[in-house]
C-alpha cells in the first residue's frame, strides 16, 4: 500500500465530490456566465464579507495577481524569507510585477509588527516604495504554524496607518481556522486580499480564490486574462470548491489529530533530532545523522513518500486521502528502521 505523503495536493475528489462536479449547470466563464463559477465566487466572497471573489487555476495564480494589483515597478512587497510568493512562484514577484522584495526572519515562519514597522522604507529618493505586506497562514515553512487574529491585529493597524497594502496567503487558512475557531469574515475584514487553495485540504482536483474589493477583483479579472488563467466552463472544478466548503472543512482537524501522532512517532526514532511544533497537517523533521536523501530513499523502498525540506528537513504532509489505516502502517513500517 503506497502512503502518499508528500502533500495534502495529492488527494482524489470523493464520490460525493464527483457526482457534485459532474452535475453542476456550467457556462462561458470567460463571459461571465458559468453560473457555478459564479456562485462559488459569492459563496467564498460572502463566507469572508468581502466584496468580491475571482476563482483561478491556482494558488500561485492568486498570490501573483494580488502582488500585481499592489505593487508595481520601484515598489516592494515585505514577507517572510521564507514565504511561498517568494521561495515558490518562480520569481513571479520580479517576473510578473517587476517588484522588490524585502524578506524578513521571524520564529516558525511568522512575522510581527515591530518588525513590519522597522522593514517600512523613508519617503527617500534612494528606496523603493514600501506597497504590500504579504502573511502565510498556515505558514507551510514554519510546519503548518498558525496566526491568530490578534497576532495580525497590529500588522494590519500598521499597514492602514502607512497605506501599505496587506495580503494573506491562506493557501490553508481553514486548516488555521478548524484550530482557533476564529470565523472566516474575522479575517476578512482585515486584509485587502485573501488567496485560498482549494485544491489542498480541501480536497479539490483544482483551483484557488482570490477575495478583495469590487474594484481589486475587477482589475484581477484583467490580470488573470494575461496571464492564461480565463477559462471556460470550469463550473465542474467551482462545483468541487462548493462541495469541499460544505462538506470538507470540518474534517480538517482529522487531519491535525493524525500529523501530530505522525510527528511523535518520528520523534522516537534516533536519526530524528527534533520535530517542529505541530499545530495543523504539515509535520517537519529535523534529521541528525543521515541525509534527506538517504532518509526518504528507505521510506520510499517501503512505500511511504515524503519531501526535502532543506538540507537536513523532511516534511510530511497528513490529507483527506491518509486515513487512519495508513497512520497504523506507517507506525508500523517506521518501526522496522
Ligand atoms: C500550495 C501553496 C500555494 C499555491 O500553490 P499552487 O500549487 O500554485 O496552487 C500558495 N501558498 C502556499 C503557502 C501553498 O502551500
Amino acid at each position: 500500500m503506497l502512503i502518499d505523503l508528500r502533500s495534502d495536493t495529492v488527494t482524489r475528489p470523493t464520490p460525493g465530490m464527483k457526482e457534485a462536479m459532474f452535475s453542476a449547470p456550467i457556462g462561458d466563464d470567460v463571459f461571465g456566465e458559468d453560473p457555478t463559477v459564479n456562485a462559488l465566487e459569492e459563496k467564498v466572497a460572502k463566507l469572508f464579507g468581502m466584496e468580491a471573489a475571482i476563482f483561478c487555476p491556482s494558488g500561485t495564480m492568486t498570490n501573483q495577481i494580488a502582488i500585481r494589483l499592489h505593487t508595481g515597478p520601484q515598489r516592494e512587497v515585505v514577507c517572510h524569507q521564507h514565504s511561498h510568493i517568494y521561495l515558490y512562484e518562480g520569481g513571479g514577484i520580479m517576473a510578473n510585477s517587476l517588484a522588490s522584495v524585502k524578506l524578513l526572519d521571524g520564529n516558525l515562519g511568522k512575522i510581527t509588527a515591530s518588525q513590519v514597522a522597522a522593514a517600512i522604507n523613508p519617503d527617500d529618493v534612494h528606496a523603493t516604495e514600501t506597497a504590500l505586506v504579504s502573511l502565510e497562514n498556515t505558514m507551510n515553512k514554519g510546519g503548518g504554524s498558525i496566526y491568530t487574529l490578534d497576532e495580525i491585529k497590529p500588522i494590519h493597524a500598521l499597514c492602514r496607518e502607512k497605506g501599505i497594502k496587506f495580503h494573506l496567503d491562506g493557501a490553508r487558512l481553514f486548516n488555521a481556522l478548524v484550530e482557533t475557531r476564529e470565523k472566516p469574515f474575522e479575517w476578512g475584514a482585515h486584509f485587502d486580499t485573501i488567496s485560498i487553495c482549494l485544491s489542498k485540504g480541501l480536497g479539490c482536483p483544482v483551483g484557488s480564490i482570490l477575495l478583495g474589493s469590487k474594484a481589486d477583483i475587477k482589475r484581477a479579472r484583467k490580470v488573470r486574462k494575461v496571464f492564461g488563467g480565463g477559462m471556460r466552463q470550469a463550473g465542474f472544478l467551482a462545483a468541487a470548491g462548493i462541495y469541499a466548503l460544505d462538506y470538507q472543512v470540518e474534517r480538517l482537524k482529522e487531519d491535525h489529530a493524525r500529523a501530530k501522532a505522525l510527528g511523535q512517532m518520528l520523534a522516537l526514532l534516533p536519526i530524528v533530532s527534533e520535530v517542529f511544533p505541530v499545530a495543523t497537517n504539515i509535520v517537519i523533521a529535523r534529521l541528525d545523522g543521515v541525509t534527506p536523501e538517504d532518509f526518504m530513499k528507505k521510506l520510499a523502498e517501503m512505500d511511504i513518500k515524503s519531501v526535502k525540506f532543506g538540507p537536513d528537513l523532511v516534511r510530511f504532509v497528513t490529507h483527506l486521502d491518509f486515513i487512519d489505516e495508513h497512520l497504523e502502517e506507517v507506525g508500523k513500517r517506521l518501526g522496522q528502521l
